[in-house]
């Protein structure tokens, strides 16, 4: 409890999912809390709850589109209108595009861009100005095992969330001597809308799912609570010299050669 006490953060694509989990985890240990989401019926209808959860009166949902700086700008205004200057953006908004990359066409290409790195890029440029002139603040970008791995077939998701590494560590370095902090996490499977959307657009969704667990070392996916821990301590006073790294949550997915 009260380990973000004082602070004050916003998370992008907050309505469900890791977003959603991220700000619960927030407003629970004392963080203001705005929750920036495209879709603001879904957003406000999360904020009231977290509000309920986490017994918080500092909480609001703000209407926002990740792939538009000017939108992005708006929220972080609007965020330190209701609470203060922004101690805390958790980039998180994401979407799957998974493409074969020959067949993709051009519009798929910017919409996965726009959002999965755009969006990303658009969150820091809003918060930093304010973070670096005020000599502090932490970034957290939601990357994905596929900053690293390729699934065949996946495309170009994980151009864009390499993209996200990279972006995370030139900010990291860039801005450390103001030190504001830029860091990454890198989830494996998490169960949220995003993953059951992918488990059923398969031909036999019970096989699809059986197939994932199967991969996993732990012979379960993540939960989207088990990210926000992770978003909580790289949010925190407690990471004070972590900069420009990347945290991976997969269970140990990722290590695993094969079976
Ligand atoms: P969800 O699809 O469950 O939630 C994503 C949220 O982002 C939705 O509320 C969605 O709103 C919102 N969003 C989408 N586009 C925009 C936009 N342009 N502006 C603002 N908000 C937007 O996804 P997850 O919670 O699973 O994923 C969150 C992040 O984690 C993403 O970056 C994803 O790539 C990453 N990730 C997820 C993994 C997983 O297994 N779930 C694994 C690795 C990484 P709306 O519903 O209105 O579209």
């Amino acid at each position: 409890m009260n380990r973000l006490a004082g602070k004050v953060a916003m998370i992008t694509g907050a309505g469900r999912g890791i977003g959603a989990a991220i700000a619960l985890a927030f407003a629970r240990e004392g963080a203001a809390v705005a929750l920036a989401e495209l879709d603001i019926e879904t957003a406000q209808a999360t904020a009231e709850r977290i509000a309920k959860e986490a017994n918080s009166t500092r909480v609001v949902a703000i209407g926002t589109d990740v792939t538009q700086s000017a939108s992005v700008k708006e929220a972080v205004a609007q965020t330190e209108s209701a609470f203060g200057p922004l101690d805390v953006l958790v980039n998180n908004a994401g979407i799957n595009v998974f493409c074969d990359p020959l067949t993709m066409t051009d519009e798929d290409w910017r919409r996965c861009f726009a959002v999965d790195l755009d969006g990303v890029w658009n969150g820091c440029r809003a918060a930093l100005p304010g973070m670096v002139e005020r000599g502090a603040g932490s970034i957290v970008n939601i990357a994905s095992t596929h900053s690293f791995k390729i699934i065949p077939g996946c495309f170009p998701y994980p151009v864009a969330k390499h993209g996200v590494i990279g972006l995370t560590r030139a900010l990291g370095i860039e801005y450390a001597p103001n030190n504001v902090r830029v860091n990454a996490i890198a989830p494996g499977y998490i169960e949220t809308q995003l993953t059951l959307d992918w488990w059923n657009g398969q031909p036999d969704p019970q096989v699809a799912r059986q197939a994932t667990l199967d991969l996993q070392p732990m012979k379960r996916v993540g939960q989207p609570q088990e990210v926000a821990l992770t978003a909580v301590f790289l949010a925190s006073d407690e990471a004070p010299f972590i900069n420009a790294s990347c945290i991976t949550i997969d269970g140990g997915r990722s290590a695993l050669y094969h079976d």
